[in-house]
């Protein structure tokens, strides 16, 4: 095991930077996450540590040594992709083999260790097969197996679940991260789930355009994001963002206001009619029977009933003469009854208020 350290690393491509000064370090043993929409950069960084690509500038160390110039079979790192890349002529026990046997390992440790990891990852009676006589699901634990079984310093996992179903894609989940519980080998881990990253890592890295917008803990980011982006990527339902405006102590929103509690504009100079950004969780707001100061009505539009509770989609009303209608998606109870056209009251948890920017996306508050 090994921890890794990316130093101010930049890759350029003649067309555009696909990542700009990235720096931080998987401590040995733990799993990261780098989470970020499509094309944030993601793969790039993933590809630089294992040596596929190369940083334009910046330094690598892989445990404690510097890897920029090291070729990436000496680099001891194991790369597992969303399209598994079997070997498709050889077995399952001869695709868990090879990396092994390219190490020159001897035929009794690589039986041990092919049955070892077959066994822990519930594979052991497909080895005999071909991976095309295998499920999407199998196929996978096969390249994972495949991985594992050279025991390397580090695991590079890009997608791994994309091309699973919903189900399947939930079990392996869990499975791997007991499988990290048991090995404990340092991993980085690419998705842009966002259940992927919350469940599965000790720490989530944002992207966004090739640069870090926020690390964390899980729970840490998703209580204290940095930025609108970050706000808004992890979360489902997203954070609900109202464009609101500051007068007279209070918020402006399409035809309403409420009063801004003297909490946040001790800690906020707001100046008369800044425009500002509300961000609130869906969780955060309140169902109330009486319309009061701190209120404001929402229009229901459409009632997602998910079970455990409901999803209501609504809109803030607006004159006619005003600008587009903004969209607020909040959860409640599934003995609450409503329908789509009703009127409802709803009180912000101001705790759990955020207010961004509205031109850099940057929290103010
Ligand atoms: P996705 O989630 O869609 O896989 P990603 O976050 O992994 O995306 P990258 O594949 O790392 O993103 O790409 C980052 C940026 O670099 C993108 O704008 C992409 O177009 C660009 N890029 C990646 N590889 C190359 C290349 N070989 N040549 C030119 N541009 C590239």
């Amino acid at each position: 095991m090994a921890k890794v350290r990316l130093e101010r690393i930049t890759r350029q491509f003649k067309e555009a930077v696909a990542i700009a000064d990235i720096t931080f370090e998987v401590p040995d043993g733990e799993f990261w996450v780098m989470v970020g929409p499509s094309g944030c950069g993601k793969s790039t960084i993933l590809r630089t540590i294992a040596g596929l690509e190369s940083a334009t500038s910046g330094n690598l160390y892989i445990g404690d040594r510097l890897a920029n110039q090291v070729p990436a079979r000496q680099r001891d790192v194991a790369m597992v992709f969303q399209n598994y890349a079997l070997y498709p002529h050889m077995s399952v026990a001869e695709n868990l083999a090879f990396g092994l046997k390219m190490r020159k390992a001897d035929s009794q440790t690589i039986q041990e260790r092919v049955e070892s990891v077959a066994r822990s990852l519930d594979i052991a009676h497909l080895l005999d097969r071909k991976p095309k006589q295998l499920s999407g699901g199998q196929q996978q634990r096969v390249a994972l197996g495949r991985a594992i079984a050279r025991k390397p310093q580090v695991f590079l996992l890009d997608e791994p679940l994309s091309n699973l179903d919903a189900q399947l894609r939930d079990d392996t989940r869990a499975e791997l991260k007991q499988l990290h519980q048991c090995l404990g080998i340092t991993t980085i881990y690419v998705t842009h789930d966002q259940v992927e990253a919350m469940t599965l890592a000790d720490q989530i890295v944002v992207l966004k355009q090739g640069r870090i917008q926020q690390i964390g803990a899980p729970q840490a980011i998703y209580a204290r994001p940095t930025n609108r982006m970050v706000a808004t990527f992890l979360g489902n339902p997203p954070m609900n963002i109202l464009s609101a405006t500051f007068e007279d102590g209070a918020f402006h929103l399409a035809d309403q206001s409420f009063t801004c509690p003297s909490a946040i504009t001790a800690h906020l100079p707001l100046s008369p009619g800044q425009s500002v950004e509300l961000g609130i969780r869906p969780e955060h707001l309140q169902l109330v029977s009486a319309s009061e100061d701190q209120d404001f009505n929402v229009e229901v539009s459409v009632v997602e009933p998910l079970g455990r509770e409901i999803l209501i989609r609504a809109v803030l009303p607006t004159q006619p003469t005003s600008s587009a209608a903004q969209a607020i998606n909040l959860q409640v109870s599934p003995e609450i009854r409503v329908r789509p056209g009703d009127r409802l009251s709803l009180q912000i948890d101001f705790a759990q208020l955020f207010i961004f920017d509205p031109a850099t996306g940057d929290r103010l508050y």
